[in-house]
């Protein structure tokens, strides 16, 4: 019995051990499909090492992303079943914004194709060139449209999120010293809004606590700078402040997000991920000269104010998907199944940044690879030999990500160098997340051997989804 099977087994036999299990059952089952060694050899060069350009039926399980890779339930297929699809007025879409207002507390809605869309809109009608926003460490779509509208970005997260040994239970909160040191230092009249994100992808899915969300509310209504959240995470965010902040172990995860939102003037969103939909999204805002200017601009990026984008049908399946998203016990098992695989990973002293955060764990490319240098790029890499071990998908999230810096042209250097395996929800169950724990373990024993890789194709944008690669 391999190392993986005999853990479980014993703790299969720990007296009194009460295990959880996924809160659903199986009704319609999608093929799995394994390749060969030789024919993962040949995808990945094909795909220029770059695991964003892999075919997905080259794929055996794939964790490039939790965006728009949800599960719909019974109750969402038959949902999709109720799609009004006329141009106009679709009742679909004032379910949705019932459903968003109730929940998210926002008064204005905008429906986007999906979070990029709504962040479009937020930055154009927000930001003048010159401008200057803070943000609890960068998002890459959410930071093109802010400095594509002419503003500078400014990463204001604490200190600990850089850190991946650091234990601190809210990674994602924003330093308020680094913030009143820009508003010291550019004005208040140059910040047009603070981009807060709940939980914060980049730093590993780390919530931010309400204790800070409150903070920044209180700074920034001093200077009167809005705030806008990043809310594509925030119910995930919201079961971590249940868990770990004291006060609200008693409190619903609808009260908290709720309360959360209430410290921020609107926000951005990806239905893709907490909404358990694949594709759509949504801006909010309490401002209404913003809110009348982007439901102008929404016809001419995404469609009509009661679509923007969005199919009928699509806006009643996120609106069912909120609803099922504040099931605590569903939240449970999405948060648990990610924790489960950090667990296998933790005993065998795999790298990898902690605590876990909502949606991925990120394994430590540099801890990995140690001999390689930034510019060889280990967190791309890693996915690549990932997925030569066994056919799973991962992605970079380092240099590649991170882009070059629009001025100097220089690479941005993050501290971090990740390879995120990110976890579908209701896709996966534990017995996927065994596979995978053992082949990153493959790889962990064969690290030695690795060369890394060099840049042969740079795109311009959001060089990350298409650049390529070879073997050094
Ligand atoms: C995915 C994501 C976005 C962008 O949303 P899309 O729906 O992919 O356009 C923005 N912010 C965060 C934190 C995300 O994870």
């Amino acid at each position: 019995m391999n190392a993986v099977g005999k853990t479980i087994h014993t703790m299969g036999q720990q007296a009194g051990r009460r295990s959880w299990a996924e809160p659903y059952k199986i009704k319609m089952v999608e093929p799995l499909r394994t390749t060969t060694r030789a024919e993962r050899e040949h995808a990945i060069a094909e795909a220029g090492f770059n695991t964003f350009l892999l075919r997905s039926d080259a794929v055996y399980i794939d964790l490039l992303t939790d965006s728009g890779t949800s599960a719909m339930s019974d109750r969402q297929w038959a949902g999709m079943m109720l799609g009004d699809e006329a141009y106009a007025g679709s009742a679909n879409y004032y379910r949705l914004e019932a459903a968003i207002r109730k929940h998210y507390g926002y008064q204005h809605i905008i429906p986007t194709h999906q979070g990029r869309g709504a962040e479009n809109l937020l930055s154009q009608c927000a930001i003048k060139p010159g401008d200057h926003v803070p943000g609890n460490m960068y998002f890459t779509t959410t930071r093109f449209h802010q400095e594509h509208a002419g503003a500078t970005f400014h990463d204001v997260i604490v200190d600990a999120a850089h850190d991946t040994s650091s234990l601190h239970p809210f990674k994602g909160d924003i330093d308020l010293d680094k913030l009143q040191a820009l508003i010291d230092k550019v004005g208040a009249d140059k910040i047009p809004y603070v981009c807060m994100a709940a939980t914060v992808n980049m730093a590993g899915g780390q919530p931010i606590s309400m204790a800070n969300a409150r903070a920044v509310r209180a700074l920034t209504a001093r200077h009167g700078i809005k705030i806008y959240l990043d809310a594509t995470r925030a119910v995930e965010n919201a079961y971590f402040i249940q868990e770990r902040e004291s006060g609200y172990a008693d409190t619903s995860l609808e009260a908290i997000l709720l309360e959360f939102c209430s410290y921020s003037d609107g926000a951005t969103m990806s239905g893709k991920k907490d909404h358990l939909v694949n594709i759509g999204g949504w801006l909010a805002t309490n401002d209404q000269e913003l809110f009348e200017e982007a439901r102008n601009l929404v016809v001419v990026y995404e469609g009509l104010h009661t679509y923007g984008g969005m199919a009928g049908r699509d806006m009643e399946a996120m609106a069912i998907g909120i609803e099922e998203s504040l099931n605590v016990d569903y939240m449970r098992s999405r948060v648990g199944q990610v924790r489960y695989l950090g667990d296998l990973l933790e005993q065998w002293d795999i790298p990898f940044v902690k605590p876990v955060g909502g949606h991925a764990i990120f394994l430590d490319a540099r801890a990995f690879y140690p001999h390689l240098e930034q510019d060889q790029f280990p967190s791309q890499t890693l996915a690549a030999e990932l997925y030569l071990d066994s056919g799973i998908r991962s992605m970079e999230r380092g240099i590649v990500s991170a882009g070059r810096n629009n001025v100097t042209g220089d690479h941005h250097r993050p501290k971090l160098e990740l390879t995120r395996l990110t976890i579908p929800r209701r896709v996966y169950t534990q017995a996927h997340m065994d596979v995978v724990a053992e082949s990153v373990k493959a790889c962990y024993d064969n690290r030695h051997q690795v060369t890394g890789l060099n840049m042969v194709y740079e795109p311009k944008y959001l060089r990350f989804f298409q650049a390529r690669f070879e073997r050094r």
